[in-house]
């Protein structure tokens, strides 16, 4: 199968050749046709698996016609995680001119908000510093969210986040479409499937 196989736009295609994505991994082949036609999705996914191009892609697309600020959220567990995942919409959307930006703990807010006041197209963010935002920024909400990417999501589920999570949830809209990775399936992600998607369907790296 290629990207163009799977129903992504012309400018996404281009965007996987440019980076040198010759043909799709197996997570990408099974999400990304179900996350076009509007699903909700649940995947079983390890880092390495190409899982960022698989939530990426769809969300891009969908961004291509809306062209809608703080269009998408990906909550992740750790600052590299979310570096990376930020660089990644960005290489992939560069030619569409996406703005992504990263909030993580251990840097400065002020350099954060002035990030969000230029209205990025996609938040990637570590659930303690996403609340710091959203109770403390001016002019910043999620209520406009489309798209919501619970990335490593067992890794999300600690003592330390549960509670950010539950707060996060209450910040966004109910009408959007989830995504959930996570790389074990726990009683806690179960929970948290049950609490946040819609009728997913399931895929696996
Ligand atoms: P991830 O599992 O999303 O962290 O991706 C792991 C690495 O695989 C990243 O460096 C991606 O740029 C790369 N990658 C993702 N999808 C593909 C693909 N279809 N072909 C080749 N490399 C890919």
């Amino acid at each position: 199968k290629t990207f163009k196989d799977l129903g992504l736009k012309e400018q996404l295609v281009e965007a996987c050749e440019s980076m040198g994505w010759k043909t799709p991994s197996k997570i990408q082949i099974e999400a990304i046709p179900h996350a076009l036609q509007g699903n909700d999705l649940i995947g079983l996914a390890q880092t390495g698996s190409g899982k960022t191009g698989a939530f990426a892609l769809p969300i891009l697309d969908a961004l291509l016609d809306a062209n809608q600020a703080f269009f998408a959220c990906v909550l992740s567990p750790t600052r590299e995680l979310a570096i990376q995942i930020s660089e990644q919409f960005q290489a992939l959307g560069s030619i569409i001119g996406v703005k992504s930006t990263v909030l993580v703990g251990g840097i400065d807010m002020m350099q954060q908000s002035i990030a969000l006041a230029k209205r990025p197209h996609i938040v990637v963010a570590t659930p303690g510093r996403l609340i710091d935002h959203l109770s403390n920024t001016k002019g910043f909400s999620l209520r406009t969210l489309k798209y919501l990417v619970l990335d490593e999501a067992d890794r999300l589920l600690n003592e330390e986040f549960e509670e950010s999570i539950d707060n996060i949830l209450k910040a966004i809209p109910r009408e959007r479409k989830t995504y959930l990775f996570s790389a074990t399936m726990t009683k806690k992600v179960r929970k948290l499937q049950r609490a946040c998607l819609r009728n997913p369907v399931k895929i696996e790296a």
